[in-house]
């Protein structure tokens, strides 16, 4: 893919909110951080003031990193803490705001796809990773990919390591939370008889002197981390534990004096290698995989083929129909277009004024992306459509929730006067319903100003000019195929 590719990673901390434009790469181009705030308004006026900073034309899309329960596709934020989002539609909100298409995530798990392609995970696809701060985070990666369960799982400060510990935020006892994050550093230290804010390192060098009571202080701190570590052993057996977040060093290092006891259970335990900036690299990554940005090796890395489209796009009269038979003729591929779905019910309806027409296309347009999310991993299809009448946000949600993880477009366009003449052709041949003559005057004028989405590699076809419809098809499976080194196709 390009490296020109770009996106920006959002990390939003209880204390820092950080932004960064990352390169397909995974590079940190330029970086930009601001206190936290409470007050969720507040907050999200300076992300977007932080985004404003490093944006470019060349990005692609935004991902957004969110302590906190997550459900990423639903793109919903189910629960906060010292900043709390869970009553704001954040995506649609950035969206709006930026004009760039936006995914959210929990923050550990960005931090962990930017371990797994970048960093200490490096060529491992099962990862369990815990983030040591106030608090602790937690995401979990089976062969590369999120494990996200129904909604949001890897939670896994709220392993229970102590069924009569200390209370929890999320109201139980005993969670590792609340024993082995920061915040519980502070306390261990202070019942010690240390001062609160006593740096683990201190405690560190002590304990390796023998100091008793620093070892002690140590066992007490990173015991109960061993003990969630060994229930993630047993229960995901992943290839290593990173431990990650302001204090992931200091617990990686801590846990020597908390050794595993059983042989069971030996999972090799590392600290994580991008510090602080994980969570914006894991998110622009997140962002540049996100379908219709451009895919990147982290997404290249999880070994799944996902599904195809071939996005025929151009505005009505552009030649998408012929273009999207002959690319189906030469693959197999099933076509799918508005019109298909659209013109039964015009049939049936004996006809509709243009406002009920365009909200049949709307609804056309979904069940395109229906009919492909129900279709098996592997599948490929061709969308004939013009994908301008709806906005590109939407376009690619559709694509998300449709399970396609490589687009190619073909842009079909002509000068139009070309266009009009074939419009007012086969004004006859279509459904009472379809707008009219009339519609000529806008079409000449779209036809100035109408683009391809840009969403993914794009070849331009003048439909005036003799087609090589076996080239283009064969640009197309080069995309799709071979240049994602995809095997499967038909
Ligand atoms: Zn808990």
């Amino acid at each position: 893919m390009p490296d020109s590719a770009m996106a920006i990673g959002v990390d939003i901390g209880g204390t820092n909110l950080r932004a960064a434009r990352i390169s397909s790469h995974g590079e940190i181009l330029e970086k930009v951080s601001e206190k936290s705030h409470p007050d969720p308004e507040i907050a999200l006026a300076r992300i977007v003031d932080l985004i404003r900073r490093v944006d470019r034309p060349a990005v692609k899309a935004i991902g957004i990193g969110i302590p906190g329960r997550v459900d990423q596709r639903q793109r919903q934020v189910l629960s906060g803490g010292y900043l709390d989002l869970s009553c704001v539609p954040v995506a649609d909100h950035i969206e709006a705001a930026t004009g760039r298409p936006v995914i959210i995530d929990n923050d550990c798990s960005m931090a962990l796809m930017a371990e797994i392609a970048i960093g200490a995970a490096r060529g491992h696809g099962n990862v369990v990773m815990f983030t040591i701060g106030t608090g602790i985070g937690g995401a979990i990666s089976e062969n590369g990919t999120i494990v996200r369960g129904s909604r949001a799982a890897g939670q896994l400060g709220h392993i229970t390591v102590d069924r009569h510990g200390r209370e929890c935020v999320c109201g139980r006892r005993g969670c590792v939370e609340a024993e082995s994050s920061g915040t519980a550093w502070r306390r261990h230290v202070a019942e010690a008889g240390y001062a609160a804010d006593t740096p683990v390192d201190q405690i560190l060098a002590l304990g390796e002197r023998g100091d008793k009571e620093a070892l002690a202080v140590l066992c007490a701190w990173a015991g109960p981390l061993r003990a969630a570590i060994d229930t993630i052993s047993a229960t995901l057996d992943p290839d290593m534990v990173l431990l990650g977040g302001g204090l992931g060093k200091a617990a990686e290092r801590a846990l020597a004096y908390a050794p595993a006891q059983a042989a069971w259970f030996q999972t090799s335990v590392r600290a994580a290698e991008l510090a602080d900036d994980a969570g914006v690299i894991g998110a622009g990554l997140a962002a540049l995989s996100f379908p219709g940005a451009v895919s990147v090796h982290a997404s290249a890395a999880t070994g799944r083929s996902g599904k195809r489209a071939v996005l025929v796009n151009g505005i009505p009269a552009a030649g998408k129909s012929q273009m999207s038979k002959a690319i189906s003729d030469r693959t197999g591929w099933p076509i799918l277009t508005l019109d298909t779905i659209k013109n039964p019910f015009l049939e049936q309806l004996g006809g509709a004024d243009r406002e009920f027409n365009r909200t049949l296309g709307k609804a056309s347009y979904q069940a395109i992306w229906s009919i492909v999310r129900d279709a098996p991993d592997g599948s490929t299809f061709i969308v004939d459509a013009w994908f301008g009448f709806q906005p590109l946000a939407l376009l690619q949600k559709h694509l998300a929730t449709a399970g396609v993880e490589h687009i190619a477009e073909i842009w079909c366009h002509a000068p139009g006067e070309v266009l009009a003449e074939r419009y007012a052709a086969r004004l006859h041949e279509r459904p009472a319903g379809h707008p009219g003559a009339a519609y000529i005057p806008e079409l000449i004028e779209l036809s100035k100003k109408a683009e391809p989405t840009g969403l993914g590699p794009n070849h331009a076809v003048d439909t005036t000019t003799p087609i090589d419809f076996d080239a283009v098809t064969g640009w197309v499976n080069y995309v799709l195929c071979d240049g994602h080194g995809d095997t499967a196709h038909e």
